[in-house]
């Protein structure tokens, strides 16, 4: 019933948190809040004045929609001032608050599809805002040894051909971090380069402490002039949070566009607010001194009462009024029985016992830290600080199983990127060059993997690449002077290049550009190999899942839609049944018998699969993981659609079953040794499924009707389908694809092939059938 976009987003765990604090202050709790995200000052005595003249002069009717010229005069002094920045009026507007200025722009920019970078954490509205306007925000984490400062590295990886915006919150809430000008220019250069639009977030600009020196990002160039939207507003500086009234300034198309939704929605902001602001800027800022000056003197006591607790690390920001410390050590500790399992727990823990009201870190994307605002009196922090003391002291280590931190990387990318599979030397030479200029020493990795007999050397500057590629495959051991067979270039950010997958077959050369997507590099891997094994060695790649029963081997080839997961989870269960891959093999014909082997020492596993199979969760969890879902947001689970709770609600930080397109790397000799897992096996049976409700179940098919079905399914798949349902083949020539033809027929001479109609039977009497076909016996499988 209600909106797609609405369905999106999310009350956050601050109102959960602070609901709670309102109803035990009712019941006449001496609650302290430090949740509070604004100056506990008043609002300055002359600043009142001038609203309560605006009132006696009957200013109290509907204004022009951008703002009374007389406060957008005030604004451009003050970008003048204070930023060394031009503005004339049509570039500046003033709304309800700066937040409606943000959602305003979201509005104006944003398209269905369209990507929002956010450094996480973040201020808890930006990626709603961006959801409501129907764009995707693009979460980057920033770290806490890096004060919380997005990094150009950070940045560059988190640019893809969809991104439009950069939001830069400087000072930040909830972390208090600021940016120098050098940090943020180079930030900045990246994002002119690539042609985003930055909306600077400055509404902290003057709680700044230590003597910091602010840089407004619109004043760094002419080029980051033209391309940036400053959000500020009278708010923060001024202890005027509640008059509703912010502004921003920025290129005069886009403040236009932020006119005409102002227009449609709220209208001007209010005339009294506005009186009001023009004398907050034009009058004495000496109220602005003295309230720094206070809250310096409050953080720096807070800071030193938090550090003193075991455990707990904090940052030292420079501006806003907030602190935000890591607790995570305290995760897992319980008291009286409960524990705490997460940073909404730790919360709901001090409300409960401390009576102390703080926001849980996951409001602003990171679950480790809560957010502690010293927005309130001296004397108020020193009972808090007491309190929450006292009660983390009184933690104990939790008796339970501790959750396990998942070692999981999410990529921008969820899908593989377009690859020209026949690009000629002259381009590789010119790819190569390009690639080569990004692949700096400092941020290079480089590994030689051994790929059923094929050295292939993986060039790159993703670091979960590279990790990748060394857990997937055997190394080879090469000697300094040997070339390897084949090269893959992964390089993340080429600025101006678009998200592309290209391959030269003379060189053996691959190029990855802009996606850090585990599986389309494996691809690449294997493709190479395929190129150079069909040519030298007659063995082919061959795509389906393989098992090993008592030396014999099945290989089953499954076009999408015929339920593999459901039959790879049955044939996991059936004793004496042992792995071989669940993806591709490579064939080669060993005295006249095909041998069929995994080119792979660990298997790039979804991690859905745990919906089928929960044995693997144990697994997976001690895996290298890829794309695993950790927050609500992401989540596309049963429950999750379903309205209700899943396993992120419980405490657990991750879904393995959140995604179709989280991988797990796993090793299928922790499955159960090698009673579960060999590497190669005779081919002895080869089964085709199909669905449909008109053929029968079974069926033998001779090798040239065996050839042709495993045609028509992969036709069957559309215009430009994958030959031979094998996504991996680089090189697709008809003279190369003959050969493969020739190579299929040979295989379905010698290894009887069955087509399974897997569309009228269940997945238990499809196993079985395919049991007995193994074995020749009629077998009771499950
Ligand atoms: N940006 C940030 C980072 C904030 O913390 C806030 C207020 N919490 C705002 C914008 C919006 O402030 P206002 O709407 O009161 O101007």
């Amino acid at each position: 019933m209600l909106s797609e976009r609405v369905q999106r987003i999310g009350f956050s765990a601050t109102l959960k948190i602070s609901a709670k604090a309102k109803a035990m202050k009712a019941e006449g709790i001496d609650v302290i809040d430090l949740s509070v995200g604004e100056p506990d000052f008043p609002t300055p005595l002359n600043i009142k004045q001038a609203a309560k003249q605006s009132i006696d002069n009957n200013f109290t009717k509907y204004t022009a929609n951008a703002g009374i010229p007389e406060l957008k005069r005030a604004i451009i002094k003050k970008f003048h001032d204070d930023n060394g920045l031009e503005y004339d009026p049509e570039q500046v507007i003033v709304s309800t608050g700066g937040k409606q200025c943000i959602y305003n722009l979201c509005m104006a920019l944003l398209d269905r599809g369209d990507e929002a970078i956010i450094p996480a954490p973040f201020w808890v509205s930006y990626p709603e805002m961006v959801k409501l306007a129907q764009g995707e925000p693009v979460i980057v984490r920033t770290k806490e040894e890096n004060e919380f400062r997005l990094t150009p590295a950070e940045l560059t990886a988190a640019i893809s051909p969809s991104t439009k915006v950069l939001f830069i919150n400087n000072p930040c809430n909830p972390t208090g971090t600021a940016y120098t000008r050098e940090q943020l220019q180079e930030l900045v250069d990246i994002a002119l380069e690539e042609g985003l639009i930055i909306i600077a977030d400055e509404i902290y600009e003057k709680l700044v402490y230590d003597g910091f020196r602010f840089t407004s990002i619109a004043s760094l160039s002419r080029d980051a002039y033209d391309k940036t939207i400053t959000i500020n507003g009278v708010s923060k500086a001024y202890s005027m949070t509640g008059w509703r009234l912010g502004y921003a300034a920025g290129p005069a198309d886009m403040i236009a566009a932020m006119d005409k939704v102002q227009s449609h929605s709220t209208s001007n902001a209010c005339s009294i607010s506005q009186k009001a602001a023009e004398e907050a800027l034009n009058g004495p800022q000496s109220e602005i001194y003295r309230m720094n000056a206070e809250f310096q003197r409050r953080r720096d006591y807070m800071l030193y009462k938090l550090r003193s607790i075991h455990g707990v690390s904090c940052t030292k920001p420079q501006g806003a009024f907030y602190l935000f410390p890591n607790f995570s050590a305290h995760y897992h500790k319980e008291f009286q029985g409960t524990e705490i399992r997460n940073s909404y727990g730790l919360a709901y823990y001090l409300l409960k016992q401390a009576h102390v009201a703080v926001v849980p870190g996951e409001a602003f994307g990171d679950d480790h830290f809560i957010r502690l605002s010293y927005a309130t009196s001296m004397e108020n922090i020193q009972k808090a600080m007491e309190r929450i003391i006292d009660v983390t002291n009184k933690l104990q280590p939790s008796r339970k199983a501790k959750a396990v931190a998942l070692n999981n990387w999410k990529t921008v990318r969820k899908d593989f990127v377009e690859t020209e599979r026949n690009v000629s030397v002259e381009m590789r030479q010119a790819l190569v060059a390009e690639c080569e200029q990004y692949l700096k020493y400092d941020n290079y990795y480089e590994w030689n993997a051994n790929i059923n007999g094929v050295i292939i050397q993986l060039r790159t500057n993703h670091q979960h690449l590279y990790d990748y590629f060394i857990e997937n495959f055997y190394p080879a051991q090469i000697e300094a002077s040997l070339e390897p067979h084949g090269i893959i270039y992964a390089v993340g950010w080429i600025p101006g290049r678009e998200a592309r997958a290209y391959y030269n077959s003379e060189t053996r050369t691959a190029f990855l550009f802009k996606s850090a997507l585990y599986g389309q590099v494996r691809s690449l891997a294997m493709g190479i190999v395929n190129d150079l094994c069909e040519r030298l060695y007659d063995t082919y790649s061959v795509r389906g899942f393989c098992f090993d029963y008592d030396g014999h081997g099945v290989l089953i080839m499954a076009p999408e839609g015929t339920g593999k997961s459901e039959l790879l989870a049955g044939f996991l269960r059936s004793a004496g049944i042992k792995l071989v891959t669940t993806d591709v093999v490579f064939v080669r014909f060993a005295g006249g018998i095909p041998t069929a082997e995994t080119p792979e020492r660990k298997i790039y596993f979804r991690t859905d699969f745990v919906k089928l199979y929960p044995d693997f969760i144990p697994l997976f969890e001690r895996s290298k993981c890829e794309n695993v879902v950790t927050t609500k947001d992401e989540c596309s689970c049963e429950a999750c659609r379903m309205g209700g709770t899943c396993d992120i609600d419980m405490g657990y930080g991750y879904n393995f079953s959140g995604s179709t397109r989280s991988y797990a790397m796993l090793d299928p000799y922790w499955i159960d040794g090698p009673r579960k897992h060999t590497k190669r096996t005779n081919l002895r049976k080869i089964v085709l499924l199909r669905k449909d409700s008109g053929s029968p179940f079974e069926q033998r098919l001779d090798s040239e009707q065996a050839l042709r079905a495993l045609e028509d399914a992969a036709n069957a798949r559309g215009y430009n389908a994958d030959p031979f349902l094998n996504q991996h083949i680089l090189v697709r020539t008809s003279e190369r694809l003959e050969l493969q033809r020739r190579f299929y027929l040979r295989l379905f001479e010698t290894v009887p092939v069955y087509h399974i109609n897997v569309g009228i039977e269940k997945t238990d009497k499809v196993l079985a059938k395919i049991m007995e076909i193994l074995t020749g016996e009629k077998a009771v499988v499950l």
